[in-house]
This record gives C-alpha cells, sequence and structure tokens, in this order.
C-alpha cells in the first residue's frame, strides 16, 4: 500500500446526478449495460467485432499482437478509409444523403452528399497521383475550415499517402517546423481564410515557410477569399484547374490495416509538440465504433463537431467517425461570435441539429457571454450534447445541460488525447448516469486504472496517475521519426504495458473517474498533493466567475502557495470585496487548505491555439521565472500583460 500522502486529495463533492431520461434510454443505439461485462470478458473479440462494422478487402489473420509498448490490431487485413467513409455508402444506395452541411463565415452555404463527396475526392486524388504522390509520401494541409479541408484528407487517405494537418490558425514558422518534421511532398492550403471578418492569409504563410522547407515539390491552393498572393510557376497549383482535368473515379490504393494514415501534432499544451501516428483499421475501427454508440447516432441526425479539423477531435469526429458511419455533419468555417455571439446558435436553428460537440473553453465563453444569445433561437433539435479537450467545471456543466440543452440531453464528458486518437471514457448516454464533471467509466473494451507513484492500483474514493492497461485499436504506434520520445512518453514510468496519460485522475465510491489535468500542474500544499482544477472549478462555482486557472508558487513555510488567476463575467469588478469573497467561496467549496494565497484579476487566460488553458504559463509567471515556449499560444499578449499585473499586485496576505 502506498502512503496516503502521495496519492492527489479529493477535495470536491459533486453530488448531482442525472440519469438518462427514459424517453432517451428507449431508442438509445445501446441500452443494454452487459455491454461493459461482454467487452470486459475479451477485449480481442468485442474489438473485432467493432471492426466487422467496416469493409475489409481481406480479414486479417490476429486482432492484436503486442510486443510491449508496440502493438498491432487486425494484422494482416487490409482495407481503405474512404471506401469505408464513402463508396460502401453510395454503393448500398445511400449517395444523395447529405454528407456536410458547410456554413462559411460571411453566410455563403454549401450542401455536400456522399455521392458528390466521393467524386471531389477522387478527382482530387487522381491530382495527387499526377503530381507524383504515391502511398505513404507525406501530404500537408493548411486549410481553413472549408469542404476542401476534409476533401484533403480523404483524398490522401484513398491513394495511401498520409496526411499532416496543420490548423489554419498556426504562424508560418509552426507549419514549417511542421512541414520539416514530416517531410511533406506536397502542401495543401488556399489563398485565405475568413476569421471575423478578415482574411488570414493562409497562402502567404504557406510561401514563407515553403521557402524553409525543402521536401516540398508542389503547393495546390484553394480560391476561397479572393486575395492577392504571389505564384511560383511550376511548383505552384490551383485546385480548382487541377481538378477540372480529372475523371470523378479513383482507384482506391490497398492498404494494410497497420499503414499509416495521417500524422498529427498535439496541440503542445505541456511542450514541443509531439508527431503522432495513427494507423488504417485499428483507428478507423475504433472512431467509428465510439461515434456510433458515444454520439446515439440515427440515420436522422444532425451532427455537429465544432472542433476544427487541425485537431485530433476533427479527424475522429468530423471526418473519418461520422463518414465511416453514413451520418450528416455541420461543418462551419469561422469564429462563434460572428457576426454576433448567437453563431452557432442560429446554426443549430437553421440545420436542426440533434447533437452538438464542443470544447469546455466555448463553454465557458458562452456562458461569461450570457443566455441571451442561445435564448434567441429555437435549440429543441437537440438532443445530446458532448464535450472534450480539458476537465469541465461541474458549473459549466450544469449550465450546458440547462441554457444550451433545455434539460433534456445528455452531456456526453469524453476524456482522449491526439494519442488515443479515439475516445476512452465517457458515458453511453442510454445507460449512464451523469455526474457533471466526471468523464464517467472507461468505454467497452477499454481498460483504465489510476495509479499512484509505485505503480499499485489506488482504491476507490483516492487519486493518482490515469493509466491504461490494455492495448486498444487507435492507440498511436509511435511519435514520427522520434520512436524514443513514444517510449520515453508513455510507456516508462510503470514499464511497457501500461501507457500513462500525463493526466491525474481520481474515482469516486462508484468507480466513476474524475479528471484532474496534468499530472504536471498537480501541486503539493503543507504536504497536501491537490489538483488545480478543483481549486479551478470552486472558482468557476461563484456565480461572478467565468474562468479561472490555478499555478503554485514556491512558499517558505507551506512549500507551495496557491495563485489563482481569474476571469469574471461580463460586468463584475476584481475589487477587493471580490477577492475577499473568493477567497471565502472556496474555503465554503472545498475547504481552507485550498484558499488561494493570490488572487490575480485577468481579462483573458493563456490559451493554446486549441483553447487550453496553459498553466504552465502561468507558473512560470508566478515565479517571476523567464517564459518558456509561447509559440503554441493562441493570445501570446496576455501573458506580458498578466506579467506585468503580477509584478504590481501585492501579496493578498
Ligand atoms: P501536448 O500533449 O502537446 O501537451 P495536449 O495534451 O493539449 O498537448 P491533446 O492531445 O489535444 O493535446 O489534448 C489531450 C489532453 O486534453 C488530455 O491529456 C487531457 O489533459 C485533456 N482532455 C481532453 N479531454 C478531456 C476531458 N473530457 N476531461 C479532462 N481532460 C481532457
Ligand atoms: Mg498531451
Amino acid at each position: 500500500m502506498s502512503e496516503p500522502q502521495r496519492n492527489i486529495e479529493a477535495l470536491l463533492s459533486e453530488r448531482r446526478s442525472f440519469p438518462p431520461p427514459q424517453a432517451f434510454r428507449d431508442r438509445a443505439v445501446v441500452r443494454d449495460p452487459a455491454i461493459y461485462e461482454t467487452a470486459g470478458a475479451d477485449h480481442e473479440a468485442f474489438w473485432a467485432e467493432q471492426a466487422g462494422h467496416l469493409r475489409w478487402s481481406r480479414i486479417w489473420d490476429s486482432v492484436m499482437e503486442r510486443d510491449a509498448p508496440w502493438v498491432t490490431w487486425f494484422k494482416g487485413g487490409h482495407l481503405n478509409a474512404t471506401v469505408n467513409c464513402l463508396d460502401r455508402h453510395v454503393e448500398a444506395g445511400g449517395g444523395d444523403k447529405v454528407a456536410y452541411l458547410w456554413e462559411g463565415e460571411p453566410g455563403d452555404a454549401r450542401t455536400i452528399t456522399y455521392g458528390e463527396l466521393l467524386e471531389d475526392v477522387c478527382r482530387l486524388a487522381n491530382a495527387l497521383r499526377s503530381l507524383g504522390v504515391r502511398k505513404g509520401d507525406r501530404v500537408n494541409i493548411y486549410l481553413g475550415m472549408i469542404p476542401e479541408l476534409p476533401i484533403a484528407m480523404l483524398a490522401c487517405a484513398r491513394i495511401g499517402a498520409p496526411h499532416s494537418v496543420v490548423f489554419g490558425g498556426f504562424s508560418a514558422e509552426a507549419l514549417r517546423d511542421r512541414i520539416n518534421d514530416a517531410e511533406a511532398k506536397v502542401l495543401i492550403t488556399a489563398d485565405g481564410a475568413w476569421r471575423r471578418g478578415q482574411v488570414v492569409p493562409l497562402k502567404a504563410n504557406a510561401d514563407d515557410a515553403v521557402r524553409e522547407c525543402p521536401s516540398i515539390e508542389h503547393v495546390i491552393t484553394v480560391r476561397r477569399c479572393g486575395n492577392e498572393h504571389p505564384f511560383t510557376a511550376g511548383r505552384d497549383h490551383w485546385y480548382h484547374e487541377l481538378v477540372a482535368e480529372q475523371p470523378p473515379t479513383c482507384e482506391p490504393e490497398d492498404m494494410e490495416a497497420e499503414d499509416l494514415l495521417y500524422l498529427l501534432y498535439t496541440s503542445g499544451t505541456t511542450g514541443k509538440p509531439k508527431g503522432i501516428v495513427h494507423t488504417t483499421g485499428g483507428y478507423l475501427t475504433q472512431v467509428a465504433a465510439t461515434h456510433r454508440m458515444i454520439f446515439d447516432i440515427h440515420d436522422e441526425d444532425v451532427f455537429w463537431c465544432a472542433a476544427d479539423c487541425g485537431w485530433v477531435t476533427g479527424h475522429s469526429y468530423i471526418v473519418y467517425g461520422p463518414l465511416a458511419n453514413h451520418t450528416t455533419g455541420v461543418m462551419y468555417e469561422g469564429a462563434p461570435d460572428w457576426p454576433d455571439k448567437d453563431r452557432w446558435w442560429s446554426i443549430i436553428e437553421k440545420h436542426r441539429v440533434s447533437i452538438l460537440y464542443t470544447a469546455p473553453t466555448a463553454i465557458r465563453a458562452f456562458m461569461r457571454w450570457g443566455t441571451e444569445y442561445p435564448g434567441k433561437h429555437d435549440l429543441s433539435s437537440l438532443r445530446l450534447l458532448g464535450t472534450v479537450g480539458e476537465p469541465i467545471n461541474p458549473e459549466a456543466w450544469v449550465w450546458y445541460w440547462t441554457v444550451i440543452g433545455g434539460e433534456r440531453c445528455p452531456v456526453v464528458d469524453t476524456w482522449w488525447q491526439t494519442e488515443t486518437g479515439a475516445i476512452l471514457i465517457s458515458p453511453l448516454p442510454g445507460i449512464t448516469t451523469l455526474k457533471p464533471g466526471s468523464a464517467t467509466i472507461p468505454f467497452p473494451g477499454i481498460a483504465a486504472d489510476v495509479v499512484d507513484e509505485t505503480g499499485a492500483s489506488v482504491p476507490l474514493g483516492g487519486g493518482g496517475y490515469l493509466v491504461l492497461t490494455h492495448p486498444w485499436p487507435a492507440i498511436a504506434r509511435t511519435i514520427w521519426g522520434d520512436a524514443d520520445r513514444y517510449v520515453e512518453t508513455y510507456f516508462r514510468r510503470f514499464g511497457p504495458d501500461v501507457y500513462v496519460a500525463g493526466d491525474g485522475a481520481r474515482r469516486d465510491e462508484d468507480g466513476y473517474f474524475w479528471l484532474l489535468g496534468r499530472i504536471d500542474d498537480v501541486m503539493n500544499v503543507a504536504g497536501h498533493r491537490l489538483s488545480t482544477f478543483e481549486i479551478e472549478s470552486a472558482l468557476v462555482d461563484d456565480a461572478k466567475v467565468a474562468e479561472a486557472a490555478v499555478v503554485s508558487r514556491p512558499d517558505d513555510l507551506k512549500g507551495e502557495a496557491i495563485v489563482a488567476f481569474v476571469t469574471l463575467k461580463t460586468g463584475f469588478e476584481g475589487d477587493g470585496e471580490m477577492l475577499a469573497e473568493l477567497r471565502e467561496h472556496v474555503t465554503k467549496v472545498i475547504g481552507p487548505i485550498a484558499k488561494p494565497d493570490n488572487i490575480i484579476f485577468t481579462p483573458d487566460l493563456p490559451k493554446t491555439r486549441s483553447g487550453k488553458i496553459m498553466r504552465r504559463l502561468l507558473r512560470d509567471v508566478a515565479r517571476g521565472n523567464s517564459l518558456g515556449d509561447v509559440t503554441t499560444l493562441a493570445n501570446a499578449e496576455i501573458v506580458e500583460l498578466i506579467h506585468d499585473m503580477v509584478e504590481t499586485v501585492p501579496t493578498d496576505e
């Protein structure tokens, strides 16, 4: 048994719970809780059954083979991802079903059926082949959220060329580094992307990047915004000219299950992004199964995953999962507050969206803006809500459930990572009783545990390291070009059989998992190991607080002292009274041990470009250290501002 103080303490005790509404339960895709036992008794058999939902041109010889930490799934099996996402639906007569309902930021719109999508993908796939792209060659994609983005991904998958999508909000330098790491042969970009009424000059950025990318032979540019940009003869091609010459059919590359499907760099919350490698068969099996069961997909659903395809959420739940399941999806190009703060709600009303999947950072922004924006629209088409990306503060969960879901839509809080490829911990909405702030329990066929420093399982009620103790089909096979870093990051601490997620978690008496944020963010205050997330949630629990980030600084007496950065909702002021109120509130909600030593009111918090709070920078600020790497930050200026503020803020005691 480990010493109790080694474990992360549980502070927050959220007591609200929400069983599935009867009407939802009656129609749910998964209704029988026995699925957990069946899958748990034989993981391989469960995943093989899920793989059976796909079309394979050759059936696998073995379901799973393991030489820890290395693993293969469905070895010997052959398939093509696009045949599974497109051809088989069209052949079954489903070509007229809408694949994407696309909304441009300026107000233009496009509707693309499965039949049309297949033709568009084939044309671009042929064009790529005509430029010399062969199986195994990497293609970089740097686009905004336009239909050509999933088309480009799928065109690569059609011909077996792994894609590497770089989020369109990244700079030329970030793009350059990712292209060079992947040694891509072709770059697909656009003249520009719309963001808050402005044109982001993608092609100009791409030109800057490619100047220092010796591997790039061709650049394909989509005309989206009509802005001017330079053109390099021989290297540059217009997308529309290239595809116009191509036939609408294209022989798919017959891929092995373990062939690369794509590379994707992590969001870089903890440091230098890692080029995560995903393969074909296991990945597609798991994204399709999790999408169908967790989002309870029925034929008539309109599914909106409001992420960007530049992140793994977009790969798995805008492109591969939904298309494999023949789902109609919504895609939106622009900002949630353009032209006004009700844009999302107007899209939901217009397309009668039934399932919405977004991130806590967006939900907290909507909370800050106020209920009048969703209040202007008919959101009655919604029947299920989802969240991913960060732990969700119980207050934000309840706001989402009440204001957006009208108290009728289950909220699936889904825990996963770029490296896991697909969701691993999540409710099944027709079965699981929900608790706000908990991602609940592992998906069928997934084995997770919470362990202490020695690797021993922590009894229910305690906290520690979140680990996965059995391989799953969509796990990243390696880090591109850096197998040592793969082993070091995920499989060193507790040996090659145990995947270390890097997140802290605790389990309650019912075995529910409560994610506590990054293990590196855990604080040591007067001998107690505290999670920053629980203190943040206690702050957000105050009705005037929109967002909070908690870090520690060294303290002679307590080891570490607690520093809170707090953003208030519109209309409130961070004065001495507010400060006292918040410290009092935290004491009341979780106890005096968690009372912040300093509270700093800030207009915003530093976030990654995927919207996650970046605590490591705030820790540097609180400790007076020079700032670490800020290149993955979306709002670098806020760190400077907070830095200056901290120097002038006296300590509160
Ligand atoms: P890097 O690994 O480069 O630091 P990152 O971890 O932010 O970047 P992602 O793979 O996009 O990159 O994010 C995965 C992480 O997001 C998880 O490890 C976890 O910390 C957090 N996360 C995702 N979903 C949830 C969730 N539902 N609850 C709690 N945390 C979540
Ligand atoms: Mg990570």
